[in-house]
């Protein structure tokens, strides 16, 4: 059964306990993997008064879940006031006692327990605070789609994908001012966030609502700009989990086999692009394998591409138990174990017997200390304050408006016109009050409330959690002289009835997705309901009573459409945050023009997926290979090596009103081989009545020999332009770009290279060849 609060309820085995926002003591739940994998655990958090006393406890550097805050009890005035962040780590670090940097490389919670352990501000993890040299202590948690679980009340913001759908960097950075200042409000000054895993290789990943789609470039830029802007408030910003941790099930024994070059130009790249572009500090190794290796103890991932080759600066903390060793994991790059300190804990005598240098533990302790300087950390102490809630509320939905991607709309049968529109039908996902959420870690207990229900079994510990935000109420303001009725959709009979007598149908349908489990199959999978709904059924009972039916969508991923063919419209939501309700209705009302484009690629089937079934690990400690054969050729490159066509392509999406791109040339194409770059031009122009924005995308050939797909991305720019206007518009594609547009990866020399030969380039509004101009050819 669903409960509805109007604060946020919290659910422990054996008891359900409701709690207001200003006094809470509650569980956080973290991941694991029932049938493989840690073990679920649960960390209980603090707000009110319970938080106020252990910040207190916090600050004064004793422990409130164990660990110390110091091995030495006298005090020191450290002198490390300015200077760059490496020059004040090291003056830091040379006041250091042993036990004090082994400290530093440790979660500071002290039991091996994977549930029920307790983190002082709700945290995930945390680091105590060394008061004798004034280093204030780490809290670190999740903040994938605004602040994680336990921390409190916070901004559910659309999903992570929905804010690569809007294809607009400064999006994203209103996307992640939000994070990282309501993670400061709380005290939290580490976000375990930056999720970019590649999902176009398993669309099926339960966590792809927290991704940014399948595209390396895209991907890489958009979550650079959220960790630009959570940095900017002094926050350690996150990218993670590296690397190609792109499936959920058996995700701590999956070994990737995957060749160097297909690993440099696909989830690498998007890494590589997001660490380079923000100055991240921190990175979180992943759970997974990978040629045998596990991530966070793999040489090549941490030390030779990552430090080495990309000048990472910061550290690579582990994901939460995903550390196997301690020499091993310490030499071979991972410079923290979190959440505690199961291996770490004889990291000393490790030192003291020689097997990791001395040198090494310092190093460790050197890039931890300069990302707290670099992010200023050290100079602008703790300030826990209430979060604007409203303002928040605000850009959340501005957010959702900017993402949120027009599929379908035959004959103009969206936007709905408020004053004239007599009856609608809503039906469905509890559209009367409430939006879908993505379960796991990113959980996010909004502001307003959730409705929740149900532990799907996998993963077995995420409760199904609606963010309190009425469609139906929203659809009702826009329409204040229709009748509008509401049919929950458990009954598709009783539903296509209430349709046949409305003028109009809008049928809510929605796909629950959470870390710890892959969706079932693209397919619509009602995993949240006692009695599961048939929804493509639904829909398809629906349309047959009213042709007048939109879809809205609310998914963390591609979902399968049999019923695409009858239905008027479909607009994708994804997980809407909490302003879905007024967001949506704004985008079908017309209040708000859809321009949000997909950052992956619908398949018409799964038999077009790389894997037509998800690999299943044999029992949960077995590695087990996960093949990735398709290499480089992720998302739409798949489909276009196969010729496959898919439901939707990557970077489609409709408008209420018409564009053209014309006048397209090549222009200022200077081939040097120290910096070859090339522009292209064009006249975009509204053609339509009504104001909107485009995405228009750059996509480049490069030469058969490299033996590449017909086409990569390489750069693109959203307009918005009110009717009848135009506008010049120039793409600047660089090669000293981090996304080496022009590159391939050259395994004999390990680099990327620039091969001779003819190169074209193509402009449009999607990756559907079709629909694309050549704009031009050139040689290099
Ligand atoms: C997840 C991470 C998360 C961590 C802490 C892990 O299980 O994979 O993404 O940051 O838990 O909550």
């Amino acid at each position: 059964m669903f409960s509805i609060l109007v604060s946020f309820r919290v659910k422990r085995p054996g008891s359900a306990i409701a709690v207001s926002p200003v006094a809470a003591v509650s569980q956080r739940v973290i991941p694991g993997n029932t049938s493989s994998g840690p073990a679920s655990h649960r960390c209980l958090r603090a707000i009110g008064p319970l938080a106020f006393l252990l910040i207190l406890l916090a600050a004064l550097g004793l422990t409130a879940c164990g660990g110390s805050s110091s091995s030495s009890t006298s005090t020191t005035t450290t002198t490390t006031t300015s200077g760059t962040p490496d020059a004040r780590a090291d003056a830091m670090l040379a006041q250091m006692t042993q036990a004090e940097k082994l400290q530093m490389v440790q979660g500071g919670v002290t039991t091996n327990l994977t549930y029920g352990y307790t983190v002082p501000l709700g945290a995930a993890g945390w680091v105590p605070a060394n008061t004798r040299l004034g280093i204030p202590a780490l809290y670190l948690a999740d903040g994938s789609v605004g602040v994680g679980n336990g921390v409190g009340p916070a901004t559910a913001l659309p999903s992570s994908i929905a804010s690569a759908a809007s294809w607009d960097t400064n999006e994203a950075t209103k996307y992640g001012t939000i994070i990282g200042s309501e993670l400061a409000d709380y005290g939290i000054n580490v976000n375990l966030g930056g999720n970019i895993n590649l999902v176009g290789r398993e669309p099926r990943d339960g966590r792809t609502f927290e991704t940014k789609g399948e595209d390396p470039i895209l991907a890489g830029k958009i979550t650079a700009a959220h960790i630009n802007a959570i940095q900017a408030q002094h926050i350690v910003g996150g990218i993670k989990h590296f690397a190609f941790n792109d499936q959920e099930s058996g995700r701590t024994t999956a070994n990737v086999i995957i060749d160097e070059r297909s690993g440099r130009e696909s989830d690498l790249l998007a890494f590589e692009i997001g660490v380079k572009d923000s100055n991240v500090q921190s990175v979180m190794c992943s759970y997974n394998l990978t040629n045998g290796q596990y991530d966070c103890e793999n040489s090549h991932l941490l030390n030779d591409v990552l430090k080495t080759g990309w000048s990472f600066p910061g550290f690579v903390m582990s994901d939460w138990w995903a550390t196997h060793t301690t020499s091993t994991a310490a030499v071979n790059g991972l410079d923290q174990e979190q959440p505690n300190q199961q291996f770490f804990a004889t990291l000393g005598q490790a030192v003291t017997s020689g097997q990791v240098p001395q040198s090494r533990l310092d190093n460790m302790v050197h890039r931890i200390l300069r990302a707290m300087y670099e992010v200023g950390i050290f100079d602008n102490p703790q300030k826990i304050q209430a979060i604007p809630a409203a303002a928040d509320a605000a850009v959340a939905q501005d957010i959702e408006e900017q993402g949120a991607v027009l599929l379908k709309n035959a004959a103009s049968q969206l936007p709905l016109n408020g004053s004239t529109v007599q009856s609608i039908a809503v039906i469905g996902s509890h559209a009367d009050v409430a939006v879908l959420s993505g379960g796991g870690s990113a959980q996010v207990q909004p502001i307003g409330g959730t409705l929740t229900g149900g532990e799907p079994c996998p993963p077995c510990w995420a409760t199904v959690t609606w963010d309190l935000s009425s469609p139906l109420a929203a659809i009702k303001a826009k329409a204040p002289n229709a009748k509008v009725q509401f049919a929950d959709g458990s009954n598709a009979s009783a539903a296509a009835t209430l349709a046949a007598s409305s003028q109009v149908a809008i049928v809510f349908v929605s796909q629950w997705a959470s870390e710890g489990m892959d969706q079932p199959s693209l397919s619509l999978t009602d995993l949240t309901s006692t009695t599961p709904i048939n929804q493509d059924a639904l829909v398809e009972a629906v349309v047959a009573a009213n042709p007048h039916t939109i879809v809205v969508v609310e998914s963390g991923s591609a979902i399968l459409m049999p019923w695409l063919g009858q239905v008027s419209a479909v607009l994708e939501a994804w997980y809407p945050g909490q302003n879905g309700g007024p967001a949506i209705a704004d985008l079908l009302f017309g209040v708000t023009n859809p321009s949000g484009k997909l950052p992956i690629t619908f398949p018409a089937s799964e038999a077009q997926l790389p894997r037509p079934v998800v690999p299943q690990p044999p029992d949960g400690v077995t590695p087990f290979a996960v093949n990735y054969t398709e290499g480089y050729n992720v998302g739409y490159k798949w489909y276009d090596v196969n010729g496959y066509t898919p439901l939707f392509p990557f970077g489609y999406g409709l408008s209420y009103t018409t564009f053209t791109m014309t006048n397209a040339a090549l222009v200022n194409n200077l081939t040097p081989s120290t910096n070859p770059n090339f522009q292209v031009t064009f006249k975009l122009a509204n053609t339509g009545s009504v104001a909107g924005a485009e995405v228009a995308q750059v996509y480049l050939g490069l030469p058969a020999s490299t033996n590449e797909p017909p086409k990569r991305l390489v750069g693109w720019q959203k307009v918005l332009l009110q009717p009848g206007a135009s506008q010049t518009v120039t793409i600047e594609v660089d090669e000293n770009d981090s996304s080496h547009p022009l590159s391939y990866w050259n395994t004999s020399t390990s680099s990327w290279t620039v091969a001779p030969g003819n190169y074209t380039v193509y402009l449009g509004n999607s990756s559907n060849t079709a629909g694309l101009t050549t704009v031009g050819t050139f040689t290099m």
